[in-house]
């Protein structure tokens, strides 16, 4: 018996085909398809793929990247922008307050000012104020470097400015017509002649026992430093009674520092430190300096109680508003 034969019925029978003939597709175990996963993995379709997937990741990645940047700049500047909106209009809210509060200061000095010159009254001749005889020299104006002048030699030695001397000359013979005796102490002062006179209160005073600090303020309260005394223009004269020559309180009740205050005005002079102005002039009442400034100025001065720096001011506020 041919058992290969048999057998080879058997399992034609058995496996319901034919022996000879192989299946198409055998089934495919776990194990076989962990072999070709593993077959996969360092394949050349692998490898493929990788390469595929990092280009991808190379270009998708900067493209995020961009894009995001593009996302944030956008943020940025808006925001940007608004808060230059805020900082604009906080500005130009700031810059309107401060026009308002500039034109209401304004208001209120003109009123004061309206008011304050009303009360003196309209200064009733042509005034410039750049004239050689309003020139201001006090604690706060030195003389000016470019100021100049020519001196005259008065009969006892002084000096003063040239234009003055016929109008002083005449004041002090119109008081000696009166029986006075008036005598000028003090007119044109070099700046050696004043530094020498502040020098020696100075001394004079520490000899007494104050330090050179109390020796300064107090010589400076009636003896202006260096380049910022009046004496330097020549337009200012000390006149003093014959019979007191002394500077000081006494000297105001003379008969010649009275008949001076009543009458200087109508020679070109004014009493330049009066009393209770010494906050405006810088200087403590002085009964014996006189000041030129003009026959008209000075008894304009006089009769409305001014010092030169008010009247200075009037005549500046004239000159700028043209009343
Ligand atoms: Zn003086």
């Amino acid at each position: 018996m041919d058992f290969s034969t048999v057998n080879r019925e058997f399992c034609a029978k058995t496996a319901g085909g034919d022996f000879g003939r192989l299946p198409d597709k055998p089934a495919v175990s776990g194990r076989g398809r962990r072999k070709r996963k593993n077959r996969y993995w360092g394949s050349v379709l692998f490898y493929k793929h990788l390469i595929l997937g990092m280009t991808a990741l190379a270009i998708l990645l900067p493209l995020f990247g961009l894009t995001g940047m593009v996302y944030k700049y956008t943020c940025l500047k808006a925001e940007y922008q608004g808060l230059l909106r805020r900082a604009n209009a906080l500005c130009t809210a700031e810059a309107a307050e401060k026009d308002n509060k500039i034109s209401e200061i304004g208001r209120k000095i003109k009123e004061e000012l309206s008011v304050w010159t009303e009360g003196v009254g309209k200064i009733p001749f042509q005034v410039n104020t750049e004239d050689w005889n309003y020139i201001l020299v006090n604690d706060w104006n030195p003389l000016p470097a470019s100021y100049k002048f020519q001196l005259d030699v008065l009969e006892d030695g002084h000096q003063v400015d040239y234009r003055i001397a016929e109008d002083l000359g005449e004041m002090l013979s119109d008081a000696e017509a009166e029986g006075l005796e008036p005598l000028v102490c003090s007119a044109y002062r070099s700046y050696e002649r004043q530094a020498d006179l502040f020098n020696s209160s100075v001394e004079e005073l520490m000899e007494q026992g104050m330090t050179y600090r109390e020796a300064y303020y107090k010589t400076h309260e009636q003896v202006a430093i260096v380049n910022y005394s009046e004496h330097h223009t020549g337009l200012a004269v000390d006149i003093v009674g014959k019979n007191h020559q002394m500077l000081d309180e006494r000297q105001g009740r003379t008969k010649e520092a009275q008949w001076l205050a009543q009458n200087c005005s109508r020679y070109g002079f004014i009493l330049r430190y009066p009393k209770g102005k010494e906050k405006i002039t810088g200087i403590e009442y002085e009964s014996w300096h006189f000041r030129y400034v003009g026959r008209d100025a000075a008894q304009f001065i006089t009769k409305n109680d001014l010092t030169l720096e008010e009247f200075l001011k009037i005549a500046k506020i004239q000159q700028k508003t043209g009343r």
